[in-house]
């Protein structure tokens, strides 16, 4: 049929790209997702070759099989997830006699013959979508769904004012049906209050993290206030921490009626400065406030030093090989705040597990966030362990009504538990895609390292990146840059623009403007660009060819 305009491309799905889409299988499957969502509406047209649907079955129901332990289970769940795509791809005419047409002394695959096959007989504009290379062999046009996307082959550039800070529709919408599945799941059994989802999440985190005892609860802040019980702390005790990070860190401390005591952070990490956590322990024993700068309060010299709390800023961990030595060395705790950094390593070893404990939260926009409040407390130690489950639930005993303590009531729900169950199972997938949109954002801010500076990171060192945070050249600039991202529909974000030394609440420590002027700096000239697994580099590339414009 002759035909002068040129038809529009006919997106082909090859047999693995489909199966990473269904299983949220390998780190480009989002990729794949959402192609076959653009098929979905309409966007571009979308087919599949009928005998490919027999191996994606296959696959796709023994991994069912695996999770649900349930045969007719996975075999309605299977047929269910073929039945959605047949909704929307077309099946191209097959007979079975294409295979005689077929070169047999070439070696290659069947499989991927016959799809070459079908397309050229049967379409027009064929572009096979594969991760498969024996393809680009063929004469046939064969791209990497992450390639289409990127090059937006198929559609316009997005619309700016669609670009999220924090994506989590995105996740939403691979997550299901495995999502709705575990919350029917817990709506069945009714039991909403440590219910077997809580055991088995914590099971999980310690064995992911890798400490003996993970204790879920019901916020970052629970966590740390937790931890801090477990602790014993209480009036007249000190606890050293950063005054570059979110409140709840300082404010846990303060509601035990106990004194926080700032250091200042390290210019390139942003995270606690072990040479000044040095001099700050040491002024507090002989109370050289020169030296700290110390609180000006009364009786400050009589605080009892007692432990740390360790921030991982931005997903990134700190300097723990000479934090804890320093601890050591004064008869300090130290307490891992990792509400940020779940899911990042120091020196082969995972956040939460860097100190003697662990505290992270699972708010949603957290690296692994639930669709709600939750947290967790992490540690080796039997001891804290079982202070901690008691602190937990009222300070209780081994039984319900004896009450050994005062305590919170600090649980996870249930439903949050098979939320992040769920989640659980893409994380590493997501930390890679975070990793890699990292990545990418250096390439591209390169350009412009004269005005900005992108977030560095140690060799020994691997952030998840809850925030990118770059640092312009002044405050002027940050806001330059801000605004003219704004004003293109980027959101954009500044943690944190006022060191807690300064903040109101805090204000009965008696610190001063100057008193940590690291983070008082950092503070002005920092802000956070949007950051999530499921970024573009299409979308991130307009991001940086804005603040391009604005930089000079
Ligand atoms: C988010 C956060 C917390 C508190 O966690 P919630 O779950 O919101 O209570 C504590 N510390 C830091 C560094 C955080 O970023």
């Amino acid at each position: 049929m002759e035909n002068n305009v040129p038809s529009r491309v006919q997106l082909v799905f090859d047999t693995n790209i489909l199966l990473d889409a269904l299983l949220a299988r390998g780190p480009y499957f989002q990729y794949g997702v959402e192609l076959l969502e653009h098929v979905r509406d309409g966007l571009v047209e979308g087919w599949v070759a009928p005998h490919c649907l027999t191996t994606v079955y296959y696959i796709l129901e023994r991994h069912l099989a695996r999770e649900t332990r349930n045969r007719k289970e996975s075999n309605r769940l299977a047929r269910a997830l073929l039945n959605e795509i047949m909704g929307f791809l077309k099946p191209l005419p097959e007979t079975g006699t294409e295979i005689m047409s077929l070169d047999a002394d070439t070696g290659d695959d069947l499989e991927d013959q016959l799809i070459v096959e079908l397309s050229q007989r049967y379409l027009e504009n064929p572009l096979i979508i594969t991760r498969d290379k024996w393809f680009l062999k063929t004469n046939m046009s064969a791209a990497h769904p992450k390639e289409v996307i990127d090059q937006n082959l198929h559609r316009d550039v997005p619309d700016p004012h669609d670009i999220p800070f924090i994506d989590l529709a995105a996740q939403q919408r691979l997550l299901q049906p495995a999502l709705s599945d575990k919350i029917q799941t817990v709506l069945r059994h009714g039991k909403y209050i440590m219910g077997p989802e809580v055991a088995e999440l914590q099971r999980r985190l310690a064995e992911y993290v890798g400490v003996n005892h993970c204790i879920s609860c019901s916020s970052g802040t629970d966590a740390l206030l937790m931890a801090l019980m477990a602790k014993d702390i209480g009036p007249g005790d000190a606890v050293l921490t950063t005054p570059f990070t979110f409140f709840a860190t300082a404010e846990v401390i303060a509601l035990l009626g106990a004194t926080p005591i700032f250091v200042d952070i390290d210019p390139q990490t942003f995270n606690m400065d072990p040479d000044a956590l040095e001099r700050v322990a040491g002024a507090l024993k002989g109370n050289h406030s020169e030296a700290g700068p110390l609180p000006r309060v009364g009786g400050a010299d009589r605080l009892v030093p007692k432990g740390i709390v360790a921030v991982d800023l931005f997903g990134q961990p700190c300097d723990y090989d000479r934090i804890n030595a320093i601890a050591e060395k004064n008869n300090l705790f130290v307490i891992e705040d990792a509400a940020q950094s779940m899911g990042a390593q120091y020196k082969g070893r995972r956040a939460n597990a860097l100190a003697e404990i662990g505290c992270t939260s699972f708010f949603p926009a957290k690296p692994l966030g639930g669709y709600g409040d939750g947290g967790a407390v992490f540690t080796d130690d039997d001891r804290l362990a079982e202070a901690l489950i008691s602190i937990r639930v009222h300070g209780q005993g081994t039984d319900k009504y004896e009450n050994r303590r005062i305590g919170l009531n600090g649980r996870l729900d249930t439903l949050q538990a098979a939320v992040l169950l769920t989640k659980l199972e893409i994380f590493p997938e997501e930390i890679h895609l975070r990793q890699a949109a990292a990545d990418h954002y250096a390439r591209l801010l390169s350009d412009h390292s004269a005005s900005l500076t992108p977030p560095f990171v140690p060799d020994d060192m691997k952030s998840v990146w809850a925030q990118y945070s770059v640092l312009t050249k002044d405050a002027q600039c940050r806001e330059r840059v801000q605004k003219g991202l704004k004003a293109s529909g980027i959101p954009t974000a500044i943690y944190y623009p006022k060191p807690l030394h300064l903040q109101t609440a805090f204000s009965f420590l008696g610190y001063r403007a100057g008193d940590f002027p690291v983070s008082e700096d950092v503070g002005s000239r920092i802000f956070s660009l949007p950051m999530h697994p499921y970024l573009t580099e299409s979308v991130q590339q307009r991001i940086v060819d804005v603040m391009g414009r604005e930089i000079h």
